[in-house]
């Protein structure tokens, strides 16, 4: 059978993150433990190299660094090269078209600004809003809900023009997807408790009544403008209740008629949830589902297994490749090399099956990697 090629076909990376200014790691723990969603100590010590993941990481890394394919000579030779001298060479050697940064983490002072990434990787960047840090500065300076609120809407009433290309909410990490309605009386209790916390030093925002009122408040804003909104969803760092990071919890959301207006992005193939999210894609008019490769961290079946499991019930319309790389170049690289070769075989099973024909399957390739996102952020291609 002839091969679906999509090796030369460039990326949007529809969701990602900055890249440390800093690529130098002074121990061999800390390197590794950008390679874990696990807080536990023993991970990055006894076990995180021992993934499929890492192992892939590293031989990939080996043949870009021309090196043998073992961990300590990997890092010693990535090690020898300047930070943007390595990031600008991984991110055009990935062939990026357009990426679309959450700039809400890792923090700016941290990360290489937007316009140098887009000089170094010879790409576009465009940046994404964080609700919840958002959020978090507009509570801290206001004295009352209503008012928080007011300067949420104001904040929000422009999202395009002020040069975002989308929102963004980390509701999964914090209190669940089950965004739904609250009184008046528990939202503003709500408010006087995160205040209460901030008096304390705490500034994160996790008080469910309030931070679902400001989120109703910022969806509206967004179905308003048809902002497209991208959910966390599954898979994510050890502070996220998996069982309420499915997202067959945003319910409440979808089925209200005065959000249809608004694109809602499922982000990370909802892993381990990918058929809900494909399922979700499938029903709702106006649900996408983002599959990224650079994480979850996962070996190259299981994102062979999650891509077939969104092909076989989602429109391929409604699919969008992301890296969700964040810190390190590598995620970001390895995500589109790795996203190109899964999706050029799952779609060759397609073929197999009678679904598509070869150049169709370049097509809806094509389609995944680039075009949908192009559409739906309403980005100029190019
Ligand atoms: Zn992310």
């Amino acid at each position: 059978m002839d091969a679906v090629d999509l090796q030369h076909v460039p990326v949007v990376d529809n969701h990602c993150h900055g890249i440390l200014r800093s690529q130098s790691f002074d121990t061999l723990l800390s390197w590794r433990r950008n390679f874990t969603e696990s807080a536990d100590p023993g991970m990055p010590r006894e076990h995180v190299a021992s993934t499929a993941f890492y192992l892939r990481l590293i031989r990939a890394l080996a043949g870009f660094l021309d090196c043998e394919p073992d961990e300590e000579t990997v890092l010693a030779a990535r090690a020898e090269k300047d930070a943007r001298e390595l990031v600008g060479a991984l991110l055009w050697a990935a062939n990026i078209e357009t990426l679309l940064l959450d700039t809400g983490y890792p923090p700016p002072e941290k990360v290489l600004p937007g316009v140098e990434l887009a000089r170094l990787g010879d790409c576009r960047v465009e940046p994404m809003l964080r609700l919840e840090t958002l959020m978090e500065r507009l509570i801290a300076e206001h004295d009352s809900l209503e008012e928080a609120k007011e300067a949420l809407v104001v904040a929000l009433d422009d999202v395009r023009g002020q040069g975002y290309a989308a929102l963004k909410s980390i509701a999964a990490y914090r209190t669940g997807l089950n965004i739904r309605g609250w009184s008046r009386e528990e939202a503003e209790a709500s408010f006087d408790e995160f205040q209460e916390a901030v008096r304390e030093g705490s500034a994160r925002l996790s008080h469910k009544p309030l931070l679902d009122t400001l989120l109703h408040a910022a969806l509206a804003e967004a179905a308003r403008q048809e902002v497209p909104v991208q959910f966390h969803v599954g898979y994510g760092d050890t502070d996220t209740d998996l069982l309420l990071g499915d997202p067959l919890h945003l319910r409440v959301v979808l089925e209200k008629p005065e959000y249809r207006g608004m694109p809602v992005v499922l982000l990370h193939g909802c892993y381990p949830y990918t058929r809900k999210g494909g399922y979700l894609a499938a029903v709702y008019e106006n649900v996408y589902l983002d599959l990224s490769y650079g994480i979850p961290l996962l070996g190259f079946a299981e994102m062979l297994s999650f891509t077939r499991e969104a092909l076989g019930v989602a429109p391929i319309s409604k699919l969008l490749y992301s890296s969700d790389g964040i810190g390190m170049p590598e995620l970001h690289w390895m995500g589109a090399t790795d996203g190109r070769r899964v999706l050029s075989q799952a779609l060759e099973e397609l073929v197999a099956h009678g679904e598509l024909s070869i150049s169709e399957a370049e097509a809806a390739g094509e389609e995944v990697l680039r075009r949908n996102a192009l559409r739906l952020y309403r980005l100029s291609s190019g």
